[in-house]
């Protein structure tokens, strides 16, 4: 699985602006940043291609976006699937459940 990052409260491209909450960037800086980085790191998009594999004879980026997409997809499918099927196997709402001298609700 790949590393979960979380946002920081600071725009990641380095330009140490403050971020909205539960955001990494800016708008437009995860562009900026993303740009730098592979300049600086394998100097170009041609390069940067090429050093993961990607090439007119390699692998193709449209085709792994496309893909990708169709995962995302099929996972956010499964997770709405999943919490549906949560809700309707849970015991039906009881006002007022008295419990040993406590009184709970059976949404809780
Ligand atoms: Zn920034």
């Amino acid at each position: 699985m790949r590393q979960r990052l979380l946002p920081t409260g600071i725009c990641w491209c380095g330009c140490g602006e403050e971020t909205a909450r539960g955001s990494f960037f800016l708008t437009g800086h995860d562009k900026v940043a993303e740009a730098a980085v592979v300049l600086a790191e394998y100097g170009g998009v041609a390069e940067f291609l090429a050093s993961h594999g990607y090439s007119p004879e390699g692998k193709n980026p449209r085709q792994v976006l496309e893909i990708w997409h169709e995962q995302r997809k099929a996972e956010r499918h499964m997770a709405h699937k999943k919490r549906r099927e949560q809700a309707l196997s849970r015991p039906a709402h009881k006002p007022d459940l008295y419990e040993g001298g406590h009184y709970t609700s059976a949404s809780l």
